[in-house]
C-alpha cells in the first residue's frame, strides 16, 4: 500500500473518531494496532490490515476501550497486558506507584491487583522486595500472572485468590490498593469506556468509601511496626478517607496530589 493511501484512509478515520477527542492520534494507534501485532494471537491473518483497521475503528465508535483493541496498556515504565477482565491501568495511578516507591518496604500486598499494574510496577523497581497480588477475581489473576512473567517478576510475586485480607497472614511492610471507588449512583454518569471494564473493579455498590473503611479497620493487624498503607482515592474522598485512617490510630496520614494536581492518594503509617 502506498503512503498517500495509507494517509487517506488515516484521515477518513480521523473525522470519524473526532468524536472521542483526538481522532487522528486514535486512527494511528488503530492502524498500529492492526498492523502485526506481538501481544494477541489472531486467527484472522488472511484479513487484510486495512479490513482490520475498519473492524477496530468500529469499536471504538462504540466506546471500546483502546486498550482492548490493542491489548495493552503502557502504565509507569511497563507495556501490560489488559482485557475486559481487569480495570484498564490509569496515568493517576502512577502516583501510587511513585509514592510507594518513596517509602521503605521490602515485602507488599497488593489488594484488588487486577492486571497488576501497581504491584509489578513497584517489584520491578524495587529489586529486593517481594509481593502478593490479591484480588477477588480468578480471570483477572490469570492475567496479572501473564504481565508478571513478561516483566520477568514471577520468582517475586505469589498471587491470591481471595477477598481483601482474608486468609493472608502478616506482617508485611506495606500495603497498597486501588479498590473500587466510585459510588453507584455515579456509575450511570460516567464515561461509556468504562461499561467495557469489570463493574466489581470500578465501584463498592454503596457510596464508594466501603473498601477504605475495611482496611482502614483491618490493616493494622497485618502491617509490620512502622508499616505502611497507600490507597488511591477518588479527587473528592481525601479528607473523608484521611479521617478513616487517623480515625483507626494511624500516624502521618497524608493526602498526595497526582500529576494535574487532584487529591489521588492516601497515605498512612502504622501508629
Ligand atoms: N490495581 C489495579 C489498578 O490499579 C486494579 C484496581 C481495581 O480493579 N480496582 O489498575
Amino acid at each position: 500500500m502506498t503512503a498517500s493511501r495509507i494517509d487517506a484512509i488515516l484521515a477518513a478515520a480521523a473525522q470519524r473518531l473526532n468524536a472521542l477527542g483526538d481522532g487522528r492520534r486514535e486512527a494511528r494507534q488503530l492502524w498500529e494496532a492492526a498492523g502485526p501485532r506481538r501481544f494477541l494471537d489472531h486467527a484472522d491473518d488472511h484479513v487484510s490490515r486495512e479490513d482490520r483497521f475498519e473492524d477496530f475503528v468500529k469499536l471504538r465508535l462504540a466506546r471500546v476501550p483502546m486498550s482492548h483493541i490493542r491489548g495493552y496498556r503502557d502504565f509507569w515504565k511497563h507495556r501490560f497486558v489488559v482485557t475486559s477482565d481487569v480495570l484498564d491501568p490509569r496515568p493517576d495511578t502512577e502516583t501510587l506507584v511513585d509514592a510507594a516507591l518513596k517509602v521503605p518496604f521490602e515485602t507488599v500486598w497488593d489488594l484488588g491487583t487486577g492486571s497488576g499494574c501497581i504491584l509489578l510496577s513497584v517489584l520491578a523497581d524495587r529489586p529486593s522486595a517481594t509481593g502478593v497480588g490479591i484480588d477477588v477475581s480468578g480471570k483477572a489473576l490469570a492475567v496479572a500472572k501473564i504481565n508478571a512473567d513478561a516483566l520477568s517478576l514471577t520468582d517475586r510475586v505469589v498471587w491470591h485468590q481471595g477477598d481483601l485480607f482474608a486468609q493472608m497472614t502478616g506482617p508485611v511492610d506495606l500495603i497498597v490498593s486501588n479498590p473500587p471507588y466510585i459510588a453507584a449512583d455515579e456509575m450511570p454518569g460516567l464515561a461509556p469506556e468504562l461499561s467495557h471494564e469489570p463493574r466489581v473493579a470500578l465501584t463498592d455498590e454503596a457510596d464508594g468509601l466501603s473498601f477504605y473503611r475495611r482496611i482502614a479497620a483491618q490493616a493494622a493487624a497485618y502491617l509490620a511496626p512502622q508499616g505502611r498503607v497507600l490507597v488511591e482515592i477518588g479527587s473528592t474522598q481525601g479528607p473523608t478517607v484521611a479521617s478513616l485512617f487517623r480515625d483507626a490510630g494511624f500516624t502521618q496520614v497524608a493526602i498526595l496530589p497526582d500529576f494535574d494536581g487532584r487529591d489521588r492518594v492516601v497515605q498512612a503509617k502504622r501508629g
